[in-house]
């Protein structure tokens, strides 16, 4: 598996650096957001590391896509979200913050008052 040492969500998926646990399979690894925009917001993100949208193999795009699908349903059947919005930052000037991929999975409920 490829980890960067220096990287905050590699710490985390290898559990050197605390973290919520959401879920977890083969290839990625799921945990709530330290800042919530909205109760529930969390983080998927590829176990191996890869620092962004256009550099993540598209396998493992695929499978943060699919969990991040997968957690959103459980949002909304058990934290009784109205709606969930998936949100990835590439680069700097879009926002991103943290240098290993990541989607954010942001349960939305209609009195939230998150904005953009
Ligand atoms: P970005 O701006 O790169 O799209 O999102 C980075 C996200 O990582 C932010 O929502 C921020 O709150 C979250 N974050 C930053 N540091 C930590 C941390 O140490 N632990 C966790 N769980 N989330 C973090
Ligand atoms: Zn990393």
């Amino acid at each position: 598996m490829s980890t960067d040492s220096d990287c905050l969500f590699c710490g985390i998926v290898a559990g050197d650096v605390p973290g919520t646990r959401v879920a977890e399979d083969e290839a990625t690894y799921a945990f709530m957001d330290i800042n919530p925009a909205t109760p529930g917001h969390l983080l998927v993100v590829p176990k191996r590391h890869s620092a962004d949208l256009l550099e993540i193999d598209p396998a493992d795009l695929s499978a943060v896509t699919l969990a991040a699908q997968r957690i959103a349903a459980v949002a909304r059947a058990e934290l009784g979200a109205d709606g969930v919005n998936l949100l990835n930052c590439c680069g700097a000037d879009a926002w991103q913050t943290v240098f290993h991929f990541h989607l954010h999975v942001i349960p939305r409920y209609a009195d939230d008052t998150m904005t953009p």
